[in-house]
């Protein structure tokens, strides 16, 4: 009978699994490597440094030893020439084992609004110039788009550009610029002119150095502390031709690649982070007693905890397929979205039921079970707020 796995004789129909979950060996190699390297190496001082809204220099230094600022960059540039899911799946890795969620968020940021966009749209001599320190995370780049009048209407941009000679003249105003005061390389979108719309929009890359810019003071933020946000302020900074990215009026199609990256593998860092919260929770469930009884014994508390791990299964499914049509090159624009509202979705509701396991516990940032919540709130928001995700689904429905 043909489409059975049974009849595999010449001339009949081999039936196809279609769908296969399992990961490769390299990936679940590169998986416990990376979960190991990060409980051992990262987590020490981060309620302090999460009070003190500071970024883990060391600990960035450490990953960077590792090639982990580099996972998707090119090989032939020093990085590790990871796909999109390989790419997720170790960043998730890394976000589990590393109780400094900020460190992994900017790490993510670095990899994929900083140096994927010079990866792919720089000259060669720049890409050979940047991406080798942006791999070991000598370099740290970010990604400067959004303005204060310019945030999900992201192209109705002010920020300008014109043309003199051999140099581009940048002047504006950038904000919410994450790793902005850390960063040593910024890709910046400016207009020629906002009439046009998008298709004014270039993209360019701008050293920290470079004269006419300057950083803002770090923004006090309600989480994702130790990664920090500043704006960006551009007065006639004036930066080489070459260092434009593609053709000029193509910072549309930049922008839009790079936020594929952003919008699947960044959120990565929450499916680690909330498998390493499920761990946690389990754990309190199993061993906190009222009554002669542990809690988790309770099937209002069981049942709690079976949704997390619903939430997080069903997340992580998402963005492994989103993952996975994009390293088939397939259009995954709804898929991409999907995954992102799940995870972040699921982070901040998963994050408030931990905190009501937790009881009293949840409450007191000691034991670092409100901070998941802190960490979680930005993540509806960042690389396009779950309304505008509902936005891009719905146009992919035909509505
Ligand atoms: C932690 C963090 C890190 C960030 N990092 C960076 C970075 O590195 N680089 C960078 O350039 N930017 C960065 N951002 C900026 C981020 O991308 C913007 O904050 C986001 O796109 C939303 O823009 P906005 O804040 O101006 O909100 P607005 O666009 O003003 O939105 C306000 C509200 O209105 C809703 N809304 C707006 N338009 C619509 C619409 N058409 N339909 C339905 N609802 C709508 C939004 O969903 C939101 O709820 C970061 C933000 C955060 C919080």
């Amino acid at each position: 009978m043909a489409g059975c796995n049974h009849c595999s004789r010449e001339g009949k129909l081999r039936y196809d699994p279609g769908v296969d979950f399992a990961l490769t060996q390299t990936q679940k190699t590169l998986q416990s490597h990376v979960l190991s390297f990060a409980k051992r190496e990262l987590n020490s001082d981060v309620l302090s440094r999460d009070r003190a809204h500071e970024f883990g220099r060391k600990e960035w230094q450490l990953c960077g030893e590792l090639g982990l600022p580099g996972l998707s960059i090119p090989e032939a540039y020093g990085g590790l020439g990871l796909d999109h899911l390989t790419t997720a799946v170790v960043l998730e890795s890394l976000a589990q084992g590393c109780e400094d969620t900020g460190l992994v968020f900017s790490l993510a940021s670095h990899l994929f609004a900083g140096a994927l966009p010079i990866a792919a749209w720089a000259k060669e001599e720049l890409r050979q110039k940047f991406l080798p320190s942006m791999a070991n995370g000598s370099c740290i780049g970010a990604n400067a788009i959004t303005e204060s009048e310019a945030g999900s209407d992201v192209f109705s941009l002010k920020c300008r550009v014109r043309r003199e000679g051999d140099s581009y003249v940048l002047n504006g105003e950038k904000t919410y610029v994450t790793n902005g005061p850390i960063a040593d390389v910024f890709v910046v979108f400016a207009t020629t002119d906002p009439r046009r719309g998008f298709m004014g929009v270039s993209a360019f890359i701008v050293e920290r150095d470079s004269p006419g810019l300057r950083l803002g003071e770090p923004f006090d933020k309600i989480g994702l502390r130790t990664s920090p946000t500043s704006s960006l302020y551009l007065d006639e900074c004036r930066i080489p031709v070459d260092y434009r990215l593609g053709a000029e009026g193509q910072g549309h199609t930049i922008f839009k690649q790079s936020m594929l990256w952003e919008r699947s593998c960044e959120f990565a860092v929450y499916t680690g982070a909330m498998q390493r919260q499920l761990e946690r929770v389990v754990e309190f469930a199993k061993t906190r007693s009222q009554a002669n009884k542990a809690i988790g014994k309770n099937q209002a508390i069981s049942h709690k905890i079976v949704n997390m791990s619903i939430r997080l299964d069903a997340a992580r499914m998402l963005l492994h397929r989103a993952c996975w049509m994009l390293d088939q090159n397939l259009n995954a624009d709804k898929e991409v979205s999907m995954a992102k509202i799940a995870i972040s979705e699921a982070a901040i509701e998963s994050s408030l039921d931990a905190i009501q396991i937790h009881g009293g516990n949840g409450v007191m940032t000691e034991y670092q079970i409100e901070r998941f919540l802190r960490d979680a709130i930005p993540s509806t928001i960042t690389s396009g707020t779950s309304e505008i995700q509902r936005n891009i689904i719905s146009q992919c429905l035909g509505l």
